[in-house]
């Protein structure tokens, strides 16, 4: 009975793999062929990106809904490293650990990331080296990927109203509104 169960679980979330895999691959382009060609030649990516698709945010948030913008400049720094700036921006609903209700967090991202092989090891001194981000790529890279790990790691670790309940929470519940507006996109065609 219970491995029946589980059976059924695991192959429920395999389909829904696959239906979100599927989806992406069907959206907007998130995807650089060779990120090393792309900051060597200065290119520039942009774009929006649903909320809804960053799957690996929505266990932090309390509503799935809206876009963040996004861009991506691939350039070479002085020394000929190649790298690529992320900036996001956006407003994401974030569950506050204590009431669990929303606290809106305005994104601002702004990355700069030093692109290397996959394959290569990087010496002790360029890993103890805090001025620089590497991205290891293994040519190409998945753009919405990056924009999913770079906003994890912008967000707080542990948010919390100063004070649940009270007027301020309120407030920020209020700034909630823009999602509503948004709510008629939702199941939008992608
Ligand atoms: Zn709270």
């Amino acid at each position: 009975m219970n491995v029946l169960k589980q059976h059924f679980v695991l192959t429920w979330k395999a389909k829904n793999n696959i239906i979100s895999r599927l989806s992406r691959n069907g959206s907007r382009l998130k995807r650089i062929k060779d990120a090393f060609a792309f900051a060597r030649d200065s290119r520039v990516l942009e774009g929006t990106l649903a909320i809804a698709e960053l799957e690996r945010l929505h266990d932090l948030l309390t509503e799935v809904e809206g876009d963040v913008s996004w861009r991506l400049e691939g350039f070479k720094g002085e020394r000929g490293e190649l790298l690529l700036q992320l900036t996001v921006s956006g407003r994401v609903a974030l569950a506050c650990q204590r009431c669990l209700e929303a606290i809106v967090f305005d994104l601002d991202v702004d990355s700069l990331l030093e692109i290397v092989p996959a394959n290569v090891d990087l010496s002790q001194d360029e890993l103890e080296d805090d001025t620089r981000d590497f991205l290891p790529v293994d040519g190409e890279l998945e753009v919405g990927e990056l924009i999913e790990d770079e906003i994890l790691l912008a967000l707080p670790v542990a948010p919390r109203h100063e004070k649940c309940g009270l007027p301020e929470a309120a407030k920020a519940g209020e700034r909630i509104n823009p999602f509503a507006a948004l709510a008629g996109l939702k199941g939008k065609p992608n």
